[in-house]
């Protein structure tokens, strides 16, 4: 990985990690949650994807819903994907308090994690237009992907590679501080009687010297 690279994660990951913990505490008022919406499909069969996200109540989720359905006759898909169409794009609307399953069954549950991936067929299902109208069609497929956490372990988990980040800076720091000082870059010894190397723990000065002359 170049440089370039794991500065421009870390700074996505402190950036995510923020908006989840302020998410975080405005869910104890109010939840939000994000619709993204796409149709498609030709023929006799019509698609729909969801990607639904959710904030709120100590939890964040996220599912991924897809329904694919298989119609008797062309004319009858292309009435359900004009309709399908329609409500295609991005929607965000805040709901009321918390998202998500409650109810222990598993270690897991009982810590807040929930999750699921599935998928239903259905044969001979009515599909509703609209206008209310029943269609018809031979099969209709779901398949549901989503997951809950506890919001301090999002907040937790994408923190994880600015943490790591800001350690590494943090270090580099302190080696450059104590080069400058003229002090064994490991370990912090004194280094000016001994330039070359550190007689407390070995470590060889990759700039040898540069103490003795003073700071710059
Ligand atoms: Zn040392």
């Amino acid at each position: 990985m170049t440089l370039r690279l794991i500065n421009f994660v870390a700074l996505i990951s402190l950036v995510v990690s923020l908006a989840l913990g302020a998410l975080w505490v405005r869910g104890f008022w109010v939840s939000d949650e994000v619709l993204w919406t796409r149709a498609g499909g030709s023929g006799s069969e019509a698609d729909e994807l969801v990607w639904q996200f959710v904030a709120g109540g100590g939890q964040v989720g996220l599912a991924r819903i897809h329904h694919h359905v298989t119609f008797r006759s062309p004319d009858d898909a292309a009435l359900i994907r004009s309709d399908l169409e329609r409500h295609t794009g991005v929607r965000r609307s805040s709901v009321a308090p918390a998202v998500g399953p409650r109810g222990a069954e598993s270690v897991w549950n009982r810590l807040g994690f929930y999750g699921a991936w599935t998928t239903s067929r259905t044969r001979g299902v009515a599909v509703f237009t609209d206008g209310r109208s029943r269609v018809n069609a031979a099969e209709k497929v779901t398949t549901l992907r989503w997951a809950v956490v506890p919001s301090w372990a999002a907040v937790a988990l994408t923190f994880v590679p600015s943490a790591w980040w800001l350690q590494r800076a943090w270090r580099r720091r302190r080696e450059r501080r104590r080069a400058n000082l003229g002090l064994c870059t490991r370990c912090g010894y004194d280094l000016r009687a001994t330039p070359g190397q550190c007689p407390e723990c070995g470590t060889v000065s990759t700039r040898p010297g540069l103490g003795t002359m003073g700071s710059t």
